[in-house]
């Protein structure tokens, strides 16, 4: 940590000489912080603004990540991870899932919203499973024409062109409302 480093309640700086800027609030005396961050002192402007770290989340062996599908190789998917147990995530870090021992034609698209479990950290890759019931394609589309897909036992068909395709859904396919991930 930094000398610049600040906590929640910390006392900045004195209203006289500053400001309250971002992250911060003053009790009508002293400018405090509001989250933890790095101060920054704007002596030009006379105002305190705390930058908020951006605080990397690292999924562990077990959690169920939700993201969404960002690249698909012949024997792996890649994924961006949007959620952690259900936490939301910013920082965008991706995990792959092996998919050659499924044995099936398009396991996933890019953009497919999908459920996985962590399995292990390797060479500073994040490695995940998808072979559980729930674990699977939570959101996907039609690979010929873009639109929206229902399920079939273990087919998916399109609700425009009829194409039917091939997915590993999640037993929760189609309940969630995950679209809004997309926006
Ligand atoms: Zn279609």
């Amino acid at each position: 940590m930094s000398e610049n480093a600040v906590f929640p309640g910390d006392k900045i700086a004195s209203i006289e000489e500053y400001e309250a800027g971002y992250n911060t609030f003053d009790d009508g005396d002293m400018v405090i912080a509001s989250t933890v961050g790095e101060k920054d002192l704007n002596k030009t402007e006379r105002i305190v603004n705390i930058k908020h770290p951006k605080v990397l989340s690292i999924p562990k062996p077990g959690d169920i990540i939700v993201g969404t599908v960002a690249a698909v190789m012949s024997s792996m998917i890649a994924v961006s991870i949007d959620y952690i147990n259900g936490e939301p995530t910013t920082s965008k870090v991706e995990c792959v899932c092996g998919t050659r021992n499924l044995r099936i034609r398009n396991v996933a698209l890019v953009n497919d919203i999908v459920a996985l479990k962590i399995i292990s950290h390797l060479n500073g890759t994040i490695h995940a499973a998808i072979n559980e019931p729930e674990l699977g394609i939570l959101f996907t589309k039609c690979r010929k024409c873009g639109n929206k897909v229902v399920s079939m036992r273990d087919a998916i068909k399109c609700t425009e062109c009829s194409w039917i395709d091939e997915r590993k859904l999640s037993t929760n396919f189609g309940k969630s409302n995950f679209v809004k991930l997309r926006e």
